[in-house]
């Protein structure tokens, strides 16, 4: 916050995606914001993109909820703190700590996130809390962990401008994490031998710095890469002294990816021989190789196979860890990040800890000194509302997030809320479709307004500085759920003066007992005070106590978090995508677009960003459109089982016969019938949970 009447720029980062950019946000005495990006930081050294650059322009206050309120009615937040209070308690007596849940997001702060699971799984004593990032990256974080036994990004974004070949797989990049699209491309004017490679059955924005395109049939990921697994074997392009040194698995892994046959796997991925042949001999003669791979890999019924399959591949050649090569997951939101840190994930105990292990459990409780600790897994999203709708989850604090749009199968989203006993919705908007669910609301502080850190793709941890009052009564998250604790009798645990000490207190746990078999480790911070908390600048972990700060990258020469220290490969087995019914004969996937932000409550805010693309669209190949009649720009309905959307059809070579793109954005706010996950599937990827929310069968 500045002092009323003077100029001052502070350092912040953006709250979009999970790039991490630094932001210089100038107030100047007029109270008048502008923006650019921080030249020191090194997510983006200076470098914004299109969403980051409008940020100024998205701070009106003309939607914003200002005071809680009880129903329809204003109300005092101590009113509406003690509502909430005795409800979760009343409930938790009477059907037990598993009626209860909180869902949350990527958009709240490291520390709302870690104040939040503390209160549901140390006191509460249940793990129903989970978060949108579920939707995001949750097989990431199950491949990873399958593989390296922690939820551990190897390497930095600076191996992207190190690498030799950047493969990207089901990341659109450009649009949806621009500023790293930059430095690739600047990086390639540098290095005429950097070539790379998309992976994507849609022809995206990205495919424009691509030496190849792949545009493989959706969901064949796994074919794709146990394929290369197979050549990379035959060929003689395997470490085979690291795979004998650090890794567990290989040969079943190999077993299952089968004798290399490409004929097959060009069948099996709808590519030709040829560019199989061409991506694979990249791969196998290109030692710095780095495998990005975001939604497209992640949101599948099969997606943490997709992960492991590609983690394979670098076990296999011992890429990984070093400078210029990895598998490298790159988070679709600010602080999904931070949330997997501390353990905001259902299947996930506080600074990384496995909530399976008995002795993580005590440890945290230990340190907690908590009443309780949650002995098994939660409910993950699509399950937890899926609990809603049943009667068995009855009481639910929505936070930062909008389910009712941005869930799949929204309707039955919303009507379970509907039925629910009671909700609590804190958020920054009255534009969100969830607050009229709500039996309290409560005034949230927006970007600008709070104080705290996030986590970006490359685990590089940043402040978000407040530069604005709050407006009206909103508050951060953090204080609002420490005053619930309080109220249900848990002062102890969450008197915090500050959010400097809810930091601290986080970096400090994950030091506990930390002899080096856990990745992540912040104890450097762990007697931070206010001013140095202030004053914190970007940083990578791990950040151990007493130790200078080391290479950023993991696993260069092995010491994996599994009990051995050696990573395992996984056999993962190579499944035909989800039959496509007669009465769906269409594949919906659905994704971003490059000017807006989740259901757009704050980027259409901006004129500038809402001229990029005005209306929500489907893309369909002209064949497709041209066999069902349909003409560009005409309007055409989306349906499935579960919902419909109507929007303008935009005819495009880009999309792949058989496909149609739809983007995510758009709720009933903004186009009527325009709320695609309306029609989306809810099934999930049997280990992390997560949708597959670019396959679902529809008809058009
Ligand atoms: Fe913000 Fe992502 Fe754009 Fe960076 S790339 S300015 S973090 S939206």
């Amino acid at each position: 916050m500045t002092e009323e009447g003077q100029e001052a720029t502070v350092k912040t980062t953006c709250p979009y995606c999970g790039v991490g950019c630094g932001v210089l946000a100038n107030v100047a005495a007029d109270g008048n914001v502008t923006v650019k990006g921080d030249p020191d930081h090194p997510a983006n050294f200076g470098r914004l993109c299109s969403k980051g650059s409008a940020l100024a322009e998205t701070l009106s206050l003309s939607d914003r909820l200002l005071y809680p309120q009880i129903g329809d009615k204003q109300a005092s937040w101590d009113q509406a703190l003690d509502l909430i209070a005795s409800k979760f308690a009343a409930t938790i007596e009477e059907h037990g700590p598993d009626s209860v849940a909180f869902y949350v997001s990527g958009q709240i702060l490291t520390e709302d996130y870690y104040v939040a699971n503390k209160l549901m799984k140390g006191y509460i004593g249940s793990a129903n809390i989970d978060t949108n990032s579920r939707l995001c990256m949750a097989s990431s974080v199950a491949g990873h962990r399958r593989a390296f036994g922690s939820d551990t990004v190897p390497g930095t974004y600076e191996d992207l401008e190190l690498a030799d070949l950047i493969v990207l797989v089901g990341s659109n990049l450009a649009w949806c994490h621009p500023v790293i699209f930059q430095r690739i491309e600047a990086a390639k004017r540098e290095n005429p031998a950097l070539r790379v490679v998309v992976v994507d059955p849609r022809r995206t924005a990205t495919c424009e710095l691509a030496d190849l395109h792949l545009a493989l049939k959706p969901d064949t990921d796994v074919a794709l890469f146990n394929g290369l697994l197979s050549f990379l074997s035959d060929v003689d392009g395997l470490d085979r002294s690291f795979i004998d040194q650090h890794t567990h698995g290989f040969e079943a892994a190999l077993a299952e990816a089968g004798p290399l046959d490409m004929a097959k796997v060009a069948e099996q991925t709808g590519l030709s021989v040829r560019d199989l042949a061409t991506f694979y001999t990249m791969v196998a003669r290109t030692e710095k190789t780095v495998t990005v791979y975001s939604q497209g890999v992640n949101q599948s019924v099969v997606g943490t196979d997709k992960v492991n399959a590609i983690i394979n591949t670098h076990l296999a050649t011992g890429r990984i860890g070093r400078a210029g090569m990895g598998p490298f997951s790159i988070t679709g939101q600010p602080n999904a990040m931070g949330g997997r840190e501390v353990g905001g994930l259902a299947n996930m105990l506080a600074a990384h800890m496995a909530i399976e292990n008995p002795e993580h459990r005590q440890l945290v409780q230990d340190f907690w000194q908590s009443p309780k600790m949650a002995r098994r897994q939660g409910l993950k999203a699509v399950d937890m509302f899926g609990a809603v709708r049943d009667g068995r989850i009855k009481a639910i604090w929505i936070m930062a997030t909008n389910p009712v749009d941005s869930l799949p199968a929204a309707d039955e989203v919303a009507l379970a809320l509907k039925h629910c006993p009671f909700v609590v919705v804190s958020d920054v908007s009255t534009e969100v479709d969830t607050l009229p669910y709500a039996h309290v609301s409560l005034p949230a502080a927006a970007w600008g307004e709070k104080n705290g850190t996030v986590t970006n793709s490359e685990r590089r941890i940043s402040r978000q500085r407040r530069f604005l009052d709050l407006p009206g009564e909103a508050r951060a998250d953090w204080r609002a759920l420490c005053e619930v604790a309080k109220r249900m009798g848990f002062a102890e645990g969450f008197n915090y003066a500050g959010v400097d000490e809810v930091f601290a207190e986080h970096a400090a746990l994950s030091a506990h007992q930390n002899d080096g078999t856990r990745d992540f480790d912040i104890g450097a911070f762990a007697d931070i005070g206010q001013q140095d908390y202030d004053d914190l600048t970007p940083v990578q972990w791990p950040a151990r106590a007493g130790e200078p700060k080391r290479d950023s990258r993991f696993f260069a020469g092995g010491g994996f978090f599994t009990k051995d220290r050696k990573a395992n490969f996984v056999a993962v087995e190579t499944t035909a995508p989800a039959r496509r019914q007669r009465a769906y004969p269409f594949v919906l996937n659905t994704g971003r677009i490059r000017d807006q932000w989740h259901t757009m409550t704050r980027t259409a805010k901006t004129a500038r960003l809402s001229s990029h693309i005005a209306e929500p669209f489907a893309e369909i190949h002209p064949e497709d459109a041209a066999a069902i009649g349909l003409g560009d720009a005409e309007l055409v309905e989306v349906k499935s089982p579960h919902g419909r959307v109507v929007v303008r059809a935009l005819v495009s070579e880009k999309a792949q016969k058989g496909s149609v793109f739809v983007p995510m954005h758009w709720t009933d706010q903004f186009a009527s019938k325009g709320r695609v996950d309306a029609v989306v599937s809810p099934d999930t990827d049997l280990f992390s949970g997560q949708p597959g929310s670019k396959f679902t069968p529809v008809a058009l």
